[in-house]
């Protein structure tokens, strides 16, 4: 049965509130809202880049577990994103991100305009699809040379190092991954571990271990990346000695993880240790009304598939509240 064949007289609105508010235009959000505009509901996507699609932007490698566009790199997914947003006329708000939201008064609060005004935005239902952030070394150096040396993926920018020394800090698999890919590419290759577990496939790290162009540290924390104009090195310091040490890179890719982008409701509805949002099956927090929708709230199963279903899941329960769908 269709979804449209489940559908039940329009709900009645009031004209000042909408139904609902996404926070966050990658695939969750995107998915939530082309559900709800299929119930006939009214929301709006709030998205504070200046285009949606969210990590999609950054896979750089052919994605090879998502169904229709197997093989497609994330580019070629994001642009069939926004086109698709396009033709459904998705009302997408973006450029200005949700500074604060209520869970209890459900609102949220949105920079309006260039001079600081501030729009406050009341609905029915929230849904947060923030997603998720790289995590960060926080040292002096890593944001300064951003770009200029310091990068987050080797399978986009090691060919701008090859021959030459590079540092890869991190232990899972995406660190691994990317050391060999650098290695492969001729360079040699530094890997800084900050503890001596590894949480990468089994395969991988036997693989970097056998291979002579890289060396692993574990133990080991960075201190500082070093350069003028560019890198030229990163400080690092290993667990029990004083003694700071210097490894020689022109390139230092930080692989350290990403960590959920909840903080605007992180008060406001449960969480677990990490901050990822807990919801139930159908997306549902803990607040009534508010609801949660992909890689914030899934930690076991951050994936463009999850996203998009979980994106559904939540906008089909906000329409059966409101009386547009049955179930
Ligand atoms: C390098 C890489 C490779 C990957 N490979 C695969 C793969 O092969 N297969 C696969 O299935 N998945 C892959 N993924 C994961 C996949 O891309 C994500 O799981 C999915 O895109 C998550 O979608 P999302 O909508 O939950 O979150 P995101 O894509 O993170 O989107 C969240 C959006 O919310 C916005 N936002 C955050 N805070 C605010 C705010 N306060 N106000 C307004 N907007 C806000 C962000 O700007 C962002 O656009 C990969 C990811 C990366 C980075």
């Amino acid at each position: 049965m269709s979804p449209a064949s489940r559908r039940r007289a329009p709900a009645a609105r009031t004209a000042e509130r909408l139904d609902a508010v996404i926070v966050g235009a990658g695939v969750a959000g995107l998915s939530a809202a082309l559900w709800l505009r299929d119930f006939g509901l009214d929301a709006v996507l709030v998205e504070e880049e200046a285009r949606p699609g969210g990590q999609l932007h950054e896979i750089h490698a052919a994605v090879p577990n998502y169904l229709v566009a197997y093989g497609w790199d994330g580019a070629r997914l994001a642009g069939a994103v926004m086109s698709d947003a396009r033709a459904a006329g998705l009302p997408l708000l973006v450029g200005a991100g949700v500074r604060r939201l209520s869970a209890r008064g459900l609102w949220v609060e949105r920079n309006a305009d260039e001079a600081g005004g501030v729009t406050r935005v009341h609905a029915r239902s929230l849904v947060v699809a923030t997603g998720l952030r790289r995590r960060v070394l926080r040292v002096p150096g890593e944001a300064e040379f951003l770009g200029r040396g310091v990068s987050h993926s080797a399978n986009r920018d090691r060919v701008r190092f090859e021959g030459k020394p590079v540092v890869v800090v991190g232990g899972g698999t995406a660190a691994i991954e990317d050391a060999i890919l650098c290695a492969d590419a001729g360079s040699s290759v530094t890997l800084l571990h900050r503890s001596s577990a590894f949480r990468a496939r089994r395969d991988f790290l036997e693989q970097a271990r056998a291979n002579p162009r890289i060396e692993i540290v574990e133990r080991a924390a960075v201190t500082r990346i070093l350069g003028e104009d560019a890198v030229t090195g990163v400080a690092y310091r290993v667990r029990g000695s004083r003694t700071v040490r210097r490894a020689d890179a022109a390139g230092v890719f930080i692989r350290i993880g990403w960590e959920p982008r909840s903080e605007l409701v992180r008060r406001q509805v449960r969480c677990d240790a990490a901050g990822y949002v807990r919801v139930t099956a159908t997306g549902a927090t803990s607040a009534p009304w508010v609801f949660a929708a992909g890689d914030v709230c899934s930690p076991r199963c951050p994936s463009i598939a999850n996203a998009v279903g979980q994106g559904a899941a939540v906008a089909w329960e906000i329409g059966r509240r409101l009386g547009r769908v049955r179930g």
